[in-house]
């Protein structure tokens, strides 16, 4: 039996976000390159020392970036666009990160099913030279702290082809990039590494049997460089690629056992019995400790089919903050439970340890205590329980259906003008909040400053003339935040940043337990907007699905479940809401789509819940009040019926390619419910001109009757200034008044 250690990636950020810093002071021309790469190798080498201080046998190096590991990857492959090849060394980088001169980036999209954004290559004829020069010094520089540890993270080069935009064919592709990492891989074996691993999450994709020849051609090739290959795959099991993806040419193959059916595919066809498998067992996607019982059990199984193996986490730690127990001002019990990066190494030492058959010195028997005194801490809340068994489908169905509703619902004007509800976040109101937690201003004082900013919104909607109105949710940092710090069963911690993209960094709520609702949320706010105009204001809530995809949520409690029972707290909002006097209400779900299941076929089973959950929210509002719901993208073609399912009676979706294109999709389809198709893009400073809004909506009524289009910009306004906002909803509303007059216009 061999049992061996090992990594796949750590967080690369810093423990204090130092490279959010360094590159923030960078890219403001407040420091030098040499500040910012000393800054990188720093985090670096920190990384390298707590993992070889946990006794890990192959730790995982080369994954550190300046922004992005893809885009890395891309340059150093000599993937790089026409437009940027001008460009040389970090103008170039950047620039492809982040646009320069007007000279657009790169695509930038969601990892998998991550958190994580990656931005997406783009392969174009000829490739640019390639360089690996870069990487190799880290590699030497690995070696010289971490000795035979030190093994490469490479991205594997079909799941590089798979993210990539081709506008060559693949063949051509695969050729390219095979010649680069033939060359790749002997400049690896010429430093001596032990091993490679080869990053290849793409073949957990539904459509992975697609390439299968690709995937054998080219892995019989590289692997004749010599150097041992640790294929790697996570986020998912392999499905019906399992049986061919053992037969690959490579020495070990990591499966992820946290997520999908890996433990059944391994009982199921065996696992061959030259080669390592690399088993992800310490989930790298959430932040609690193992329960040991449920580990050792699959463990046992997995032993008692192969022995050859290797305990790791489930994928690279990034998605995980580093460490937890500088989280002090969290309950003892809770923080006892947490797992991230380092307690995730420790994690991996105990459980070789334990398998290897050596005493773990109970370390163990003290996890399980931990959960248990975590149990005495948040024991289930039977109040929410007892709602929970006491759910029917009728809770989750409008009194009426959308067709008689629609009459009941307040009336507006053709083509009803109104915002998707954030203004701007100025640094004054947020200043407002670091005081108030300071105690440098009371409650009282923080509330009539909040007041006084929701009064001066009221007022410019009402001078731009807009129908439906918002308050602006000046009170919120965050909009998940916001009604999470309000709800039991959820925790905040001080550092628990990981990477979004780049120098962005964002601290995921965690969900620990059973959720209710303390007091009511947002009623307080709404009544001082309403109070301050007769039109309409919209209530704000932020939909369960999206409370849910963007926390780490607890372990114990099925999702489907947590989102139900957020989605009470909710329900209660908006009755509440109602009860104030609200006409509308809107709930946010722009996360929706994105927590998709990787693979296709598990799609129905959430889609299923997560519409439930947002039915459940607004199932409680009358017929006369309008639930609104926004979605901050546009590709609904491939769940359109999941989308009507919500029955919201009006949805604003993003629309920022500005062709109408997702609008003639999904009306296409029969949507009948209302549409706010985006008419200009917040997340750009260009002040949109009245006549090129009158355009998109002429196009648009081309194929929507007028009692179902809205008039909205695409998202919330709460990155933009209000010198830009102001003449760009003026100018909105000029071109919903030009369109007023269309339709007033007798027919010619
Ligand atoms: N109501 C939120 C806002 O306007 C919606 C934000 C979002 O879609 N992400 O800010
Ligand atoms: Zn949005």
């Amino acid at each position: 039996m061999t049992l061996q250690t090992a990594t796949l990636g750590y967080p690369r950020i810093g423990e204090n976000r130092e490279v959010k810093k360094a590159l923030e002071a960078f890219w403001n021309s407040k420091s030098d390159v040499e500040t910012l790469l000393q800054t990188i190798r720093a985090v670096e080498l920190a990384n390298w020392q707590t993992q070889l201080e946990a006794g890990i046998d192959r730790i995982g190096i080369g994954d550190t970036s300046l922004y992005d590991h893809v885009l890395d990857w891309s340059i150093r492959l000599g993937i790089i666009p026409e437009r940027y090849q001008s460009f040389t060394e970090l103008e170039q980088y950047f620039g492809m990160a982040r646009g320069k001169d007007g000279i657009p980036a790169l695509e930038m999209t969601k990892w998998f099913d991550t958190n994580y954004h990656y931005l997406v290559p783009e392969i174009t004829q000829p490739l640019q030279p390639a360089d690996f020069g870069d990487f190799l010094e880290t590699v030497h520089r690995a070696q010289t702290v971490l000795g035979d540890r030190a093994v490469p993270i490479v991205l594997g080069p079909l799941t590089l082809l798979r993210l990539s935009r081709l506008e060559v064919n693949l063949e051509q592709a695969v050729s390219d990039l095979c010649d680069r990492y033939l060359v790749l891989l002997s400049e690896l074996k010429n430093l001596g590494v032990v091993e490679v691993q080869l990053h290849e999450p793409a073949l957990v994709l539904g459509d992975a049997d697609n390439f299968k020849e690709i995937y054998q051609s080219t892995y019989d090739l590289l692997s004749r460089v010599g150097l041992p290959i640790h294929q790697v795959t996570y986020f998912d099991d392999l499905g019906s690629a399992y049986p061919w993806v053992m037969e690959l040419p490579v020495a070990g193959i990591s499966l992820d056992f946290t997520r999908g059916h890996n433990l059944a595919l391994l009982k199921q066809h065996g696992f061959p019995s030259d080669k390592q498998l690399g088993v992800g067992i310490v989930d790298a996607r959430n932040i609690w400790k193992i329960r040991p019982d449920s580990v050792l059990s699959i463990l046992e199984e997995i032993q008692s089919t192969t022995t050859n193996l290797r305990i790791q986490p489930s994928a690279s730690l990034q998605f995980v903050p580093y460490d937890a127990t500088r989280e002090t001002k969290l309950p003892e019990p809770l923080r006892n439970v947490l797992g991230f990066a380092e307690q995730k190494l420790e994690e991996i030492g105990i459980l070789a340890h334990t398998l290897a058959g050596a005493d773990p010195s109970d370390k163990l028997a003290i996890v399980q205590t931990q959960w248990q005194a975590f149990e005495q801490f948040s024991p289930v809340n039977p109040a929410v329980q007892e709602r929970l068994r006491n759910l029917t489908v009728n809770d989750l169905e409008r009194p009426l259906p959308y067709e008689q509703r629609k009459h009941l619902q307040p009336v507006l004007p053709p083509f009803p003008t109104t915002t998707i509800g954030s203004f701007p976040q100025t640094s004054e109101v947020r200043q407002l909040r670091v005081k108030l937690k300071r105690g440098e201003i009371t409650q009282a004082e923080y509330e009539a400053a909040i007041d006084a900013e929701i009064a001066k919104c009221i007022q410019f909607q009402e001078e731009a003339g807009l129908d439906v109105l918002v308050h602006g949710e000046f009170e919120r940092t965050d909009m998940v935040e916001f009604f999470g710090q309000q709800l039991s069963g959820f925790a905040f911690t001080e550092h628990g940043w990981v990477q979004s993209y780049g120098s962005r960094c964002v601290r995921p709520p965690i969900i620990y337990g059973d959720v209710a609702r303390t007091q009511p949320m947002t009623i307080r706010e709404f009544k001082v907007a309403q109070s301050l105009t007769k039109k309409i204001v919209k209530g704000m809530l932020t939909g369960p699905v999206t409370m849910i995809n963007w926390s780490f949520t607890c372990i114990d409690i099925p999702r489907s479940e947590q989102a139900m029972q957020i989605a009470f707290t909710l329900r209660d909002e908006v009755a509440d809401l109602e009860a104030a006097g609200a006409k509308m209400v809107q709930i946010d779900e722009p996360a929706l789509r994105e927590g998709l299941p990787l693979k296709p076929e598990r799609w129905n089973e959430y889609l299923s819940w997560s519409v439930d959950a947002f039915r459940l929210a607004a199932g409680v509002a009358k017929p006369e009040t309008q639930i609104h719901t926004h979605m901050c993208y546009s590709e609904f073609g491939d769940i359109i019926e999941h989308i009507e399912r919500l029955d919201a009676d009006v949805l604003s979706i993003e629309n920022s390619r500005s062709n109408n294109e997702t609008l003639f999709e999904i009306t296409g389809a029969g949507y009948k419910h209302q549409v706010g198709n985006g008419v200009y893009d917040v997340h750009s400073p260009t002040i949109p001109s009245t006549e090129q809004m009158v355009q998109q909506l002429r196009t648009g009524l081309a194929h929507l009757p007028t009692e179902q289009i809205w008039v909205n910009p695409d998202c919330g306004l709460k990155t933009r200034r209000w010198e830009e906002v102001m003449p760009a909803l003026k100018n909105m509303v000029e071109a919903a008044k030009i369109l007023r007059e269309d339709v007033n216009a007798p027919q010619t």
